[in-house]
């Protein structure tokens, strides 16, 4: 499918380009790959503190550049902290062994996200919802996909 054959090459672009310099590197083994080696190594599930001060302060500063209205950029960034927050607690939920959520949707993208670490890394990335694997082909029967060799080092690919 080119739509996937497309961003699969801009990740690899992105991964390549962050791995070549250390404190970059650092900070994704920290944001993300030390995750995939450990996957539930309970502090290594939650995004470090700088990457969610630079996430809202992005956001914050997006939205008061689009609207130059300090009530609706605060407002925004009031929503993006809820979603963040339901994101951790989702992911979280993921990685808890018998750990249940409330609906049963949520129960599939467990699954979902256990094929994530387990069978391939490039496939089902969604925590909160499907749409985004959906619409790029990323969320397929796991008998599917092919099992991954880097599953569990995705820094050394
Ligand atoms: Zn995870
Ligand atoms: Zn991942």
């Amino acid at each position: 499918m080119q739509v996937l054959k497309i961003a699969e090459s801009k990740i690899t672009i992105g991964y390549g380009w962050a791995r070549n310099i250390k404190p970059l590197r650092d900070f994704m083994n920290v944001l993300h790959y030390g995750h995939h080696e450990e996957p539930n190594d309970i502090p290594l599930i939650f995004a470090p503190i700088l990457s969610v001060i630079i996430l809202f302060a992005t956001m914050f500063g997006l939205a008061l550049l689009f609207t130059f209205n300090l009530g609706i950029a605060s407002t925004f960034l009031f929503g993006v902290i809820i979603y963040y927050l339901h994101y951790e607690w989702m992911h979280l939920g993921h990685h808890i062994p018998g750990y249940n959520h409330i609906f049963p949707w949520s129960n599939k993208l467990k699954t979902a996200h256990q094929l994530h670490h387990y069978r391939n890394e490039n496939y089902w990335w969604g925590i909160t919802n499907s749409i985004g694997d959906k619409v790029l082909g990323t969320y397929k029967t796991h008998k599917d996909v092919p099992m991954s060799k880097s599953i569990k080092h995705i820094n050394y690919k």
